[in-house]
């Protein structure tokens, strides 16, 4: 398969479409090894993580140039997928000794006190990360790590838009002698599908309509999985905010990588009273951003969509949203080059339109008056979608209160993308962006293992515990008594007369 660059048109690359046959043998492979990786432990690990953050970092303008190869985003924005995946790997690999750590939890009640009780958080052998285009390099690196720190083996099938990033993921731990736990598989969906076949556990990012079907190719197999979907992520903004700052982090969010960021703005309501001098603000900061390609001079701060179909889309939500009475303010065309489209602001518009209730993926921002607050959290939660939101207040308390008003599974306050860049936090969407997270510290790599309990005793063998056969009512009455004395409450604890009862007279 060709990959393009979808700013020139030119080819920068090729890789195999990988059938089924090949994807059960590379697991196949990969599960060879993974005892022997879980074998090593977290610290055996961590060496060779920090290796490969090593590796790295010492690659990171040849890792950029095939991220912008791949994408045509301007250089600044290449460059952030190496340094997030650099910062992400530091987090996971000093800290999962102490989140893969062994618990000892408190027995629950006097008669457990006989043993000693131990979790053990044991991997899944091999994960399947399926990843989108919209962060080559970044986006598999969110959760092939986390899932390598766990001690899992990790098989990656990137998108087949923007393949040569994860390549050379693989090709970098290759390079620096590590244990082969994990590869690279490429293709089309069909070959997603055979990771979802193979694999023990499925982390997927990407669109609403291919989670699903994951999730029901998992349900057939009973294998558990973790979906990252889709969003429409709204932005408050109330009268009493810095409207400048509103007004600059709004424009970011909503534009940044082109609008291709699951979290990026999608939609914005902002109280009357400040409406137009918001809106004024906005669409000067919109209509300054400099659109083209660069290579690594850094001239741009937006370039081009991922290929035509996300274009089109883009198109069609301006489109429909004019038809249906919206003003455009700036933008609402494509670009000059390749795949780009123009940074566009909407207002006149409201949720009948697809370019306030779908997700657009791209350069639009649809700004709505409301009346106030409440008219905002209403509109805000009236989505399908619930990844995340903005609220953008000078009142700390109101911002705090709001967001828990929001059916979302993250709020910035006054910022845009702040809980992405904080792996202590989980990264989740509700309704139908998604199903459970990533990260959220030890979550993130107990989320690849499962829990084993272990019980060991603690007091001297006897031939025989209490409720062994032959069965003897007096030995069980002692045995309901006392989890009734530990447990109940009030006369019903010592009640040992009804418990008597039952037992009918039989020894
Ligand atoms: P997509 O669903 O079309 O494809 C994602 C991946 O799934 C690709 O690798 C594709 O080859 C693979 N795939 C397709 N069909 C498959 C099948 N039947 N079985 C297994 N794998 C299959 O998504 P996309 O267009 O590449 O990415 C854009 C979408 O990703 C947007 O909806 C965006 O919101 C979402 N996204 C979500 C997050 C998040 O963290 N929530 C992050 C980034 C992107």
């Amino acid at each position: 398969m060709d990959v393009h660059n979808p700013g020139t048109g030119e080819i920068v690359g090729t890789v195999p479409n990988e059938t089924s046959a090949a994807v059960a043998a590379t697991v196949q492979e990969l599960r060879l090894y993974q005892p022997e990786w879980e074998a090593i432990g977290p610290k055996g690990r961590k060496a060779w993580l920090l290796e490969f953050q090593d590796w790295l970092i010492d690659n990171t303008e040849r890792l950029a140039s095939v991220v912008q190869s791949e994408t045509a985003k301007p250089w600044a924005e290449a460059l952030i997928d190496p340094g997030f995946a650099t910062d992400l790997i530091g987090y996971y690999a000093r800290g999962a000794a102490e989140f893969l750590a062994e618990e000892h939890p408190s027995p629950h009640s006097p008669l457990a006190r006989v043993k000693r009780l131990t979790t053990v958080y044991r991997p899944y052998p091999v994960v399947g990360v399926i990843t989108p285009w919209n962060f080559p390099l970044a986006m598999p690196v969110m959760d092939v790590f986390p899932a390598l720190a766990a001690g899992a083996a990790v098989v990656l099938k990137p998108s087949e838009v923007t393949p040569l990033s994860a390549v050379e993921l693989a090709k970098g731990w290759a390079a620096i002698g590590a244990p082969p736990v994990f590869s690279a598989v490429t293709g089309t969906g069909a070959t997603g599908a055979a990771v979802v076949d193979n694999a023990d556990f499925v982390q997927f990012t990407g669109s609403t309509a291919t989670g699903r079907k994951i999730a029901t190719a998992c349900a057939e197999r009973m294998v558990p999985y973790s979906l990252e979907l889709g969003g429409k992520d709204p932005a408050i903004v109330l009268a009493d905010a810095d409207l400048d700052r509103a007004a600059h982090g709004i424009a970011f969010g909503g534009m940044f990588n082109s609008g291709q960021v699951c979290i990026s703005v999608e939609r914005v309501y902002v109280e009357a009273a400040v409406y137009d001098e918001f809106v004024t603000k906005l669409t000067a900061n919109v209509e300054a951003l400099r659109q083209g390609i660069d290579r690594h001079d850094s001239r741009f701060d937006i370039g081009a969509l991922a290929n035509e179909n996300q274009a089109a889309l883009v198109q069609r939500h301006v489109d429909e949203a004019v038809a249906a009475g919206a003003t455009v303010l700036t933008g609402g065309g494509r670009a000059a080059f390749g795949t780009a489209f123009e940074p566009t602001v909407l207002v006149d518009v409201d949720h009948t339109m697809s370019c306030v209730t779908e997700e657009t993926f791209g350069p639009t921002l649809p700004v709505m008056k409301v009346a106030d607050e409440a008219e905002a959290i209403r509109l805000a939660n009236d989505s399908v979608y619930g990844l995340s939101a903005s609220v953008w207040t000078d009142d700390k308390a109101r911002g705090a209160r709001i967001a828990r008003q929001l059916d979302v599974g993250a709020v910035n306050i006054n910022d845009v993308f702040a809980n992405l860049f904080s792996y202590a936090l989980p990264m989740g969407g509700w309704g139908l962006s998604g199903v459970g997270a990533r990260w959220g510290g030890a979550n993130g790599v107990r989320k690849y293992c499962r829990q084993q309990a272990i019980t060991t005793p603690l007091v001297p063998p006897r031939p025989k515990e209490l409720f062994w056969y032959p069965y003897s009512m007096s030995k069980l009455l002692v045995m309901l008594g006392i989890m009734r004395a530990a447990g109940a409450r009030g006369l019903r604890r010592l009640n040992v007369s009804a418990l008597l009862k039952l037992g009918g007279g039989t020894k």
